[in-house]
């Protein structure tokens, strides 16, 4: 099979075909890239220059709702993200630990969950087109410990502001020194109007956007900044939606710390003076106008120093049903949209089709690759020779509107809902 078109590297967009096979020993039915040249031979598959082809999209920060318990399969479970991050283009996502019956936060509830995802997804080889690549976020409490398993990894997710005390916070991580641990990055030291008042009749004078205020972000960055260098963690932190915070990483980035960046579409595209809560409600809420423009020009001054600071664009997908939603439960879907919202930023926003490239493709890759705990690994991020042949394709002749038709996730709402992108995104 030959496919030719406008293939968007991480580095390059060059026209060009890729040859792909399937080798006969896999499970899965992913081929794999054998060749990539301007001419192998005659194309099977052609995308005129209407079209770009990425590596397909990967997204880390997920929150499928599903495990054995099934007590919020309601809101999502595997196979129904599985449909919601094809539509979005998505082949691949890493899902977060806060399950309600058995969260992963010891190896036995982990390795259930696997199995869980395994007899779900790709391998389970039953219809393979409705299946993505998962792998699995492990959690942290006060008396978890690093998990000790044969030759697999895993990424670890902390709540920073699961325990106010940052002493315990500090005793907690000790434990994990030199682990990969993505960082809920507020200190609810800083909430509005401060802890120790938050069940108090003056909480409900305040908006939630200014309960888990900007400062509260900034000073869980600084010291996470700290734990990193202290304990040598490989660090992400999650979702950041502050300027301060941005530029707090960015220096500790250029001082050799290993810490990487996450930004969610809905802090580059959305913000609270726009978007009331509660349907809006989010955390880290959404921003101020004038704080959400300077988070998307991050990503669209190429003259600025401070161009590119993020390593990874998440949804943070969170599907709850809209009635929750209008209870006042933090969160949104997004996975539907992971696609349509990543070609409205190139299209309608200027950014560089190659950095979304990067921080959708290429970084995400490198993280799933590593982290997937799965007996046929799958190789993503890059059109090269022997990484699986899985394209993200955006067709900018065609349209498409979000309404809750379009929306595959189970809860059929999405903070898009009504925009029509120029765009069609799918998977090949
Ligand atoms: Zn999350």
């Amino acid at each position: 099979m030959i496919i030719e078109g406008l293939f968007v590297h991480h580095d390059r967009i060059e026209r060009h075909q890729v040859a792909c096979t399937f080798k006969r020993s896999t499970r899965h039915s992913i081929p794999l890239i054998q060749k990539v040249a301007h001419k192998i031979g005659t194309a099977d598959l052609i995308f005129n220059d209407d079209a770009l082809i990425f590596p397909a999209f990967i997204d880390i920060h997920v929150h499928a709702r599903d495990d054995i318990g099934k007590k919020e399969s309601y809101k999502e479970d595997f196979n129904s993200l599985s449909l919601a991050a094809i539509n979005g283009g998505v082949f691949a996502v890493v899902d977060m630990p806060n399950n309600l019956t058995a969260p992963p936060i010891n190896q036995i509830n982990y390795k259930q969950k696997l199995k869980l995802v395994h007899d779900l997804n790709l391998n389970s080889n039953s219809n393979s087109n409705s299946k993505i690549a998962v792998a699995l976020y492990a959690g942290i409490t006060r008396d978890s410990n690093p998990f000790i398993m044969d030759e697999s990894n895993v990424p670890y997710k902390y709540f920073f502001n699961s325990s106010p005390q940052i002493q315990i916070t500090e005793e907690i991580i000790s434990r994990y020194k030199n682990q990969q641990i993505t960082f809920h990055a507020e200190d609810a030291n800083y909430f509005l109007p401060g802890p120790e008042l938050s069940n108090d009749k003056h909480y409900k004078h305040y908006k939630h956007h200014e309960v888990r205020s900007e400062e509260a972000e900034i000073r869980a960055i600084k010291e996470i900044i700290k734990l990193t260098i202290k304990y040598n963690l490989k660090t992400i932190i999650a979702h950041v939606s502050t300027v301060e915070g941005v530029k707090l990483c960015q220096q500790a980035k250029k001082e050799g710390l290993n810490l990487k960046l996450e930004v969610c579409f809905h802090h580059l595209l959305l913000n609270h003076e726009e978007h009331p809560e509660k349907y809006f409600q989010v955390n880290p809420p959404l921003r101020s106008k004038k704080t959400q423009r300077a988070m998307l020009d991050f990503i669209i001054d190429k003259n600025s120093p401070l161009y590119s600071p993020f390593d990874y664009l998440v949804t943070d997908h969170a599907p709850h049903t809209f009635e929750e939603k209008m209870k006042g439960i933090s969160g949104f879907p997004g996975l539907d949209t992971y696609g349509l919202m990543a070609a409205y930023l190139i299209k309608e926003k200027g950014v560089d089709p190659t950095l979304i490239s990067r921080l959708s493709s290429y970084n995400p890759g490198k993280f799933f690759n590593y982290f997937q705990n799965s007996d046929e690994k799958i190789f993503l991020g890059k059109i090269e020779e022997n990484y699986h042949a899985k394209f993200t394709v955006m067709d900018f002749s065609k349209k498409t509107l979000i309404d809750k038709n379009f929306i595959q996730s189970k809860c059929k709402h999405s903070p898009y809902n009504g925009m029509e992108v120029n765009a069609k995104v799918f998977l090949v």
